[in-house]
Formats: structure tokens, C-alpha cells, sequence
């Protein structure tokens, strides 16, 4: 039982772990949609509200752990580089953890593909 995730209904950020077929609208940067599932520990996509990417933690909780958190900053640095920088201030959704990823030249960036007009 230790593998299953926390989802709870209503939450977008879960939506995207629950279904991630219909929910993604914004553009995607890790890991490609089609290996979106449960063993999945986060997604990175451009937050739907201000454009910028965020990473989105697979379970409903709060806080993470030192280990997840590294790697985590892990995957952001190989997608952005070494200067971006984790924002972790929450005000759309505030017990589901994400960060936005800031510092980052974005019209750079490349995505796993752009999901925008789908
Ligand atoms: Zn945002
Ligand atoms: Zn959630």
C-alpha cells in the first residue's frame, strides 16, 4: 500500500497525477505526457495562470522531504540551468505542493511538446 499516491478530488494539481489525458493545457517540459502515470514523482508545465513553469508534486501534501526536493532541483537545473530558482509561495492551491521556477529566460525553453492547441 506504501506505493499508492495521494489524490484528493477537486484539486487540480491532482488532476493532472488522476488524469493526465484531459488536464494538461499548458505546455509540458518534464517527463513527456505519455509517461505521465504512478510512479511519476512530479511534472513540470507552464502554470496556467501567470505562464511560467512550475513543478508539481505528485502527492497532496504539503511539505516534501529532503530527498525529494533534491531531486527535484535536480531535474530543474538540467532543464533551466543553474540559475533558476525556486519560488515556493502557494496562492492558487495551498496544500498541494508546487513551486514556480523562476530566473529563467523562458522564450528559450524547450518543451516535450506543445500542448496548447489540443
Ligand atoms: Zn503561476
Ligand atoms: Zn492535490
Amino acid at each position: 500500500m506504501s506505493d499508492d499516491i495521494l489524490l484528493v478530488a477537486g484539486c487540480p494539481y491532482c488532476d493532472i497525477f488522476r488524469d493526465s489525458s484531459k488536464k494538461m493545457l499548458t505546455k509540458l517540459y518534464y517527463p513527456v505526457k505519455s509517461s505521465i502515470n504512478k510512479n511519476t514523482e512530479f511534472v513540470i508545465l507552464d502554470c496556467q495562470y501567470c505562464n511560467k513553469p512550475i513543478v508539481i508534486f505528485r502527492d497532496h501534501v504539503s511539505s516534501i522531504s529532503k530527498e525529494q526536493w533534491g531531486r527535484i532541483l535536480y531535474r530543474c537545473r538540467y532543464l533551466f540551468g543553474n540559475g533558476m530558482k525556486l519560488r515556493l509561495k502557494r496562492r492558487v492551491v495551498t496544500d498541494h505542493w508546487y513551486a514556480h521556477i523562476d530566473g529563467i529566460n523562458t522564450t528559450k525553453l524547450r518543451s516535450t511538446r506543445d500542448l496548447r492547441r489540443y
